[in-house]
């Protein structure tokens, strides 16, 4: 039984069936109709595979990056398994600017509209110029808009209706020449006319400080999206809460930092087993070394009820859970 710690940086010692690797639609193709019961993935930095899996690993390896411009957008294609760092570092080389802010992300260009990667004030849905897909039960290939994919905070219709009927092999970027760098964000707000590069430079330094590196401590960065809530739920909160933090979403709904929540239901630094709550950033769980799935379903599951007894707000996770029969929820 193949062992999945290499396919997830969370890596616990969990196994699947068989892997195969794939170059190709068609390659996907085949290898899913042999291995029906099967799970994609990238760079497994979104993905935690809580027991032995009872199916196949289907490994992303379609590659290829081309670019053009006009006098208005550079253009780039990339396939969905190159690395998306490496994307961006190249788009850095060569001066086709946007993606800055998103430095350093792990996992693969395929599965960032899967959940809209966002860091630092921006998402990837503003630079998506189309997402091409394969249907999986038809192998027919598809061109999707940004308007189908239906962006929002970490979700798309690839989470929902498209859940499993779709294996994205391209994703298609336009990035605007005339594109406004943002700025506002954290960390970002202390630098002065920056340029781009120096946003680079600045979001690498601060991740670097801030998160733990999945080479060395294993994780999947936030466990929990940040909780949405109603505008009338935020000002009974801050009533008693009056430190806590909020972003305006709408006129009704105001975004709440899980970090903030968990740290003050005192589960920062906090372990269970070989789970630990990241003493500089709570929203991120990892993996001292030994970590079971129990671990992991036991520490999330403990966040979730306290945070909810306290502020009764329900986290949701942000990662994927795979137990023996696939995805599975908290
Ligand atoms: C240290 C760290 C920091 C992080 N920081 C951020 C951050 O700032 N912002 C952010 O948004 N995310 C962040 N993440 C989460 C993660 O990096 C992103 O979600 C990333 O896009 C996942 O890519 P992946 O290839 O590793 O996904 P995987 O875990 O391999 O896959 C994720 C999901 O997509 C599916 N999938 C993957 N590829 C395809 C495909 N080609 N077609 C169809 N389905 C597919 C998989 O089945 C799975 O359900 C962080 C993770 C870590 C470990």
């Amino acid at each position: 039984m193949p062992s999945l710690k290499p396919y997830s940086t969370f890596g616990l010692s969990t196994s699947c069936n068989t892997v195969v690797s794939f170059s190709s639609a068609n390659e996907f193709i085949d290898a899913y109709r042999k291995f029906p019961v099967s799970y994609i993935v990238g760079g497994g930095s979104n993905s935690i595979f809580l027991d032995d899996f009872d199916g196949a690993l289907l490994v992303n390896n379609i590659k290829g990056i081309s670019h053009f411009d006009t006098d208005s957008h550079h253009y780039i294609s990339a396939g969905a398994g190159e690395n998306w760092q490496a994307l961006v570092e190249l788009c850095m080389q060569n001066g086709w600017y946007g993606f800055e802010n998103l430095a350093l992300i792990p996992g693969s260009v395929g599965a960032a509209p899967i959940q809209n990667i966002g860091a630092y004030g921006v998402e990837i849905n503003r630079f998506i110029e189309s997402v091409i897909v394969t249907m999986i039960d038809t192998a027919e290939q598809v061109r999707l808009t940004p308007s189908d994919c239906q962006f929002g905070y970490r979700d798309s219709i690839f989470k929902h209706q498209l859940a499993g009927k779709a294996l994205i092999t391209q994703v298609n970027f336009a990035l605007p020449k005339d594109y406004q760098l943002v700025t506002s964000y954290g960390e970002l707000a202390v630098l002065i006319s920056p340029t781009a590069l120096d946003i680079y430079n600045k979001v690498i330094e601060v991740r670097k400080n801030k998160l733990p590196d999945p080479e060395v401590l294993g994780n999947a960065g936030s466990f929990f999206k940040n909780p949405v809530v109603s505008s009338t739920q935020f000002a009974k909160l801050k009533s008693t809460y009056t430190d806590i933090p909020g972003y305006t979403v709408s006129e009704n709904e105001t975004k709440v930092p899980a970090a903030w929540l968990i740290d003050c239901i005192g589960f920062k630094g906090k372990s269970y087993n070989d789970v630990r709550c990241h003493p500089t950033q709570p929203l991120v769980l990892t993996n001292l070394g030994n970590a079971s799935g129990d671990d992991v379903r036991y520490m999330a599951t403990e966040i979730i009820n306290n945070v909810r007894k306290t502020f009764d707000i329900d986290l949701e996770p942000e990662v994927r859970l795979i137990g023996k029969r696939g995805l599975e929820a908290l």
